[in-house]
C-alpha cells in the first residue's frame, strides 16, 4: 500500500530541487562536475517523489547525457524553423523545442503595445512631457 506524503515533504522536494539547480548554475565555471552532479541529484528527488523539473530548470540539463548546460559554455542555442535547438556540447544531442508560448506572448504585446500607443495618441498630453517622452522611449 503507497504511503500518502505529507504535503510539507512535497515542499521540501521541490525547495530541493530549485536550490540544487541553483548551486549548479553557481558552480559550474568553477566546479562545472559538481553541476553535473547537482542535476543529478535533482533528478533523483524529482523521480523519488514524482515531481516534475521546474519550467525554469527544465531546459537546463541535456536530456541524453543528463549534464548540467550553460548556454555560452557548454549548450548551443539556435533558432530554426520555429524551433528553439539546445546543442549539447557534451555529448553532441540536439534538443528540439517549439517556441510557440514565446511567440504567443510577443504577438500579444505586439497587439497590447499598438492599443496602448492607439489610446495614448487620442489622448493629447497638455502637462508632463519630460514623464511621457521617457515613457514613450522605453
Ligand atoms: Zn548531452
Amino acid at each position: 500500500m503507497p504511503r500518502r506524503r505529507p504535503p510539507w515533504v512535497i515542499r521540501i522536494a521541490r525547495e530541493r530541487i530549485d536550490i540544487l539547480f541553483q548551486l549548479a548554475d553557481k558552480e559550474f565555471l568553477k566546479h562545472p562536475e559538481r553541476s553535473h552532479r547537482y542535476v543529478e541529484l535533482a533528478r533523483r528527488i524529482s523521480k523519488k517523489y514524482n515531481l516534475r523539473i521546474p519550467r525554469k530548470w527544465k531546459r537546463r540539463f541535456c536530456k541524453s547525457c543528463y549534464r548540467f548546460l550553460k548556454p555560452g559554455y557548454n549548450c548551443r542555442i539556435r533558432l530554426s524553423k520555429g524551433k528553439i535547438h539546445y546543442h549539447c556540447l557534451e555529448c553532441g544531442r540536439i534538443m528540439r523545442f517549439p517556441y510557440i508560448r514565446e511567440k504567443k506572448i510577443r504577438r500579444r504585446n505586439k497587439i497590447e503595445y499598438h492599443t496602448l500607443k492607439k489610446r495614448a495618441d487620442e489622448k493629447i498630453p497638455i502637462s508632463n512631457n519630460s514623464t511621457d517622452r521617457e515613457s514613450r522611449n522605453q
